[in-house]
């Protein structure tokens, strides 16, 4: 699988330090064809390893995690970007209002049985959902959303085979305003390959009626084919959503890790097995763990990042009440802040400061200059910042290529910050420091 071909990938990164480029593209290589395997489309792969690799290099390895780790760690992360990072809800018309969902796919693909189990749960959440039986080429089509509405405790709604679905759709949204139910879901025909005469099908009943919500039932056992028949569905008659069916029998995540990326648009649900109660919610990070198949890997790093940010806010607390925050904290936070998407971007969200702030804009290029000035600091001088005597800023200045004035200008800032963190604390304590503002 998947999953033990990658550990066997990460099982050769070995040392600590930053991830050489090197490194990288021997795993990155590996991981590369693992996916290929598991039936991940090929622009999907090209672009997700270049993502990888470029976040990769130069990354430092967090001290409690091996270099494999910490690129199973990227790796992973990477992996629940491309599948959306959330879990897309089915959006609903509000109160009485009725949402029309048409489910679409090919035979087999599991429509009629995704139809009922969505019932179920829509049933759950209070919703009075009516199924339409719109499709009438096969036989035992209508007789089976029948049987599986019934043991969900759902009406359908059917008129035979001799009327054309879009007038079954019809009937069926005029039957439900006259019966206070406020879902409808057309339960449409597939055909074993892409066809015309489907698609066509399916084009008309968007032109006749409302549809709110088109859903693609694919099989995820189909691997690329599945991606490739969302495709042709979205740029055909445009889908809001897909379902990716028979995941419990799916070794490979293929079509999970490839739908988003190659239709724009997310998975609403898995189907998990043939009882109706075998629907879940689909969660990006959960499939992301499945497919890497590394779950006790992926707690470990989970642990070690918050350790990470604990410990990193535990040292930090402490120096402020000793009064002992120096340059080498002040270069931190800078980066943490950095990291935090700049400084405009956490002022506005911090409580008050929004309407204060309003016409300021601080120059977060104005870092970089205050970054060169620490890094021309000698370890004595940013460590004890007391230490720093007009000489000393003279050769900091020379080794940063800024005027005197500037370095001044950073010392000001800092006691400045000094005072300000050493306030904060005091305020906050330490629930404050752990979430990592300030
Ligand atoms: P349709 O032709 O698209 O309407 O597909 P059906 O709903 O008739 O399903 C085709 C077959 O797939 C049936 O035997 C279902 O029981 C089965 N099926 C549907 N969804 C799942 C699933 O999530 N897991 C498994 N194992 N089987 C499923
Ligand atoms: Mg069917």
């Amino acid at each position: 699988s998947l999953s033990e071909k990658l550990q066997n990938v990460f099982k050769n990164l070995r040392g600590k330090g930053r991830l050489s480029e090197a490194d990288v593209a021997t795993a990155l290589k590996e991981v590369k064809m693992a996916l290929l395997e598991a039936d991940v489309n090929f622009k999907v792969v090209k672009n997700f390893i270049k993502t990888v690799q470029e976040r990769a290099v130069g990354q430092d390895v967090m001290s409690s995690l091996t270099p494999g780790q910490m690129v199973i760690k990227i790796v992973n992360e990477e992996m629940v970007n491309l599948m959306g990072s959330e879990t897309t809800e089915i959006s609903f018309k509000p109160g009485n209002e009725i949402t029309v969902i048409m489910m679409c796919g090919l035979q087999g693909a599991g429509k009629t049985t995704t139809t009922a189990k969505l019932a179920g749960k829509f049933k759950a959440k209070g919703k009075r959902p009516l199924l339409a039986a719109c499709d009438i080429y096969r036989p035992a089509a209508i007789e089976q959303l029948r049987i599986n509405g019934d043991k969900q405790g759902v009406p359908v709604f059917s008129m035979g085979d001799k009327h054309k679905p879009v007038n079954i759709a019809k009937a069926a949204l005029e039957h439900a305003r006259s019966n206070n139910m406020n879902v409808v879901i057309l339960d449409t025909a597939g055909r074993l390959h892409i066809d015309e005469d489907m698609m066509n099908e399916l084009i008309e009943i968007k032109e006749n009626i409302q549809v709110h919500q088109t859903i693609l039932v694919v099989d995820s056992m189909t691997g690329q084919d599945a991606v490739n028949v969302a495709e042709h569905f979205q740029n055909k008659i445009g889908i809001d959503g897909v379902i990716l069916t028979k995941l419990d029998g799916d070794t490979r995540g293929g079509a999970a890790l490839s739908i988003r990326a190659v239709t724009g648009r997310p998975i609403l649900y898995a189907g998990m097995g043939e009882k109706l109660s075998d629907l879940e919610q689909f969660y990006p990070d959960r499939m992301a763990s499945r497919i890497l198949g590394m779950g006790d890997i992926l707690t470990l790093i989970d642990k070690a990042q918050a350790d990470f940010d604990e410990e990193k806010a535990k040292q930090l607390e402490k120096k402020l009440k000793k009064a002992e925050f120096d340059f080498n904290d002040y270069l931190d936070q800078l980066q943490q802040i950095k990291k935090m998407g700049g400084i405009n971007d956490i002022l506005k969200m911090m409580p008050g400061m929004g309407s204060q702030l309003k016409d300021v804009e601080v120059d977060d290029d104005a870092f970089g200059g205050v970054e060169a000035i620490i890094y021309s600091m000698t370890k004595a001088e940013r460590a004890n910042p007391d230490i720093l005597n007009p000489s000393r800023k003279k050769r900091i200045a020379l080794g940063a290529g800024v005027d005197i004035s500037e370095v001044n200008k950073v010392v000001k800032q800092f006691d400045q910050m000094k005072k300000m963190m050493k306030q904060m604390s005091g305020m906050m304590g330490s629930k404050g420091m752990k979430k990592g503002k300030f």
